[in-house]
């Protein structure tokens, strides 16, 4: 587990239960972060880095049992580990809640060491997890988001996108004559270029735009809340600076490598889905090859 401080939510909506599991957590070197009803809890899951939640049954706007399965959908970092705190003692209540998707069930009167230990195996279970998500969705070589996260995050993004009017765009791009750098120099100063290019991309991006490692040589961005104008802008930019990088071979040669892009999106009220983004990016990107390389298409 990291040394970061633990955020636990706390939702339940009598005062008196709310503060008494708000001073142990705290009392215990963890972040508590109290919510009362269903609403106020979703606001604090989008808005806050939620590590624990401990979810009271009876709530003023519903029951916590309906909340799991919003809190599993809508977190961030697609799952987190729910503790239900409840005075329902009856094992049915039990099953339900760990059927809807709960991790852990204690009852009240709550003891301290009890709901710690409980705070602790779940801070566990979620360290297991974020580890094998972020192995999940990584390129091993570059650590830039791989091919299944970028699809994932197109289709959402597409949909966030329409549903806000707001603009997206998406640029395919791809190193200029790869194969030749792989024959003339081997795969390894190949693998280099590939992690030079990743390096400059990470640098080079703003922070709201995702940058994948979509195939061999091939790396996709996604620029949410962007135009095309400004995506071809900031991309032509970048297409300059690593026009100059120099890469040095085994042999002590040096030489230089370029990249050819197509961009796509913008207004998305002209795309009947988010397939057709992909497609005329890569169709972008075959123009740019085929007009002479080193340049974007948009
Ligand atoms: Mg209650």
């Amino acid at each position: 587990m990291s040394d970061l401080l633990k955020n636990i939510l706390i939702i339940e909506d009598s005062d008196l239960q709310r503060k008494l599991l708000s001073r142990w957590v705290s009392k215990n070197g963890y972040a508590p972060i109290e919510a009362v009803t269903i609403s106020d809890a979703r606001e604090k899951i989008l808005a806050e880095n939620i590590d624990v939640v401990l979810l009271d049954w009876e709530l003023p706007d519903g029951t916590g049992i309906d909340l799991i399965s919003d809190i599993l959908s809508t977190s961030p970092v697609g799952w987190l580990p729910i503790i239900m705190v409840t005075g329902h003692t009856e094992p049915e209540y039990f099953k339900l809640a760990i059927e809807a998707g709960a991790t852990d069930y204690i009852t009240k009167p709550a003891k301290e060491v009890e709901l710690l230990a409980r705070i602790f195996s779940a801070l566990r279970i979620k360290a297991l997890h974020d580890q094998l998500r972020e192995t999940a969705i990584r390129d091993v070589m570059t650590n830039l988001y791989n091919r299944r996260y970028m699809e994932e995050r197109i289709e959402q993004e597409f949909q966030r996108c329409r549903r806000h009017k707001s603009n997206l765009s998406l640029a395919m791009i791809d190193i200029d004559k790869f194969k030749n750098v792989n024959d003339t120099y081997g795969h390894e100063v190949g693998d280099l270029v590939i992690k030079r290019l990743a390096n400059e991309l990470k640098s080079s991006f703003r922070k709201s735009d995702i940058i994948s490692r979509f195939g061999g040589e091939e790396f996709v961005i996604l620029f949410p809340e962007t135009g095309i104008a400004d995506a071809c802008r900031i991309l032509d930019k970048v297409r300059e600076l690593v026009s100059k990088i120099e890469i040095k071979s085994d042999a002590n040669d040096k030489f230089n490598f370029t990249f050819s892009g197509g961009v796509a999106g913008g207004d998305l009220s002209a795309f009947e889905t988010n397939a057709e983004l992909l497609r005329i990016a890569d169709k972008n990107l075959y123009e740019a090859k085929s007009s002479g390389r080193n340049k974007i298409v948009c």
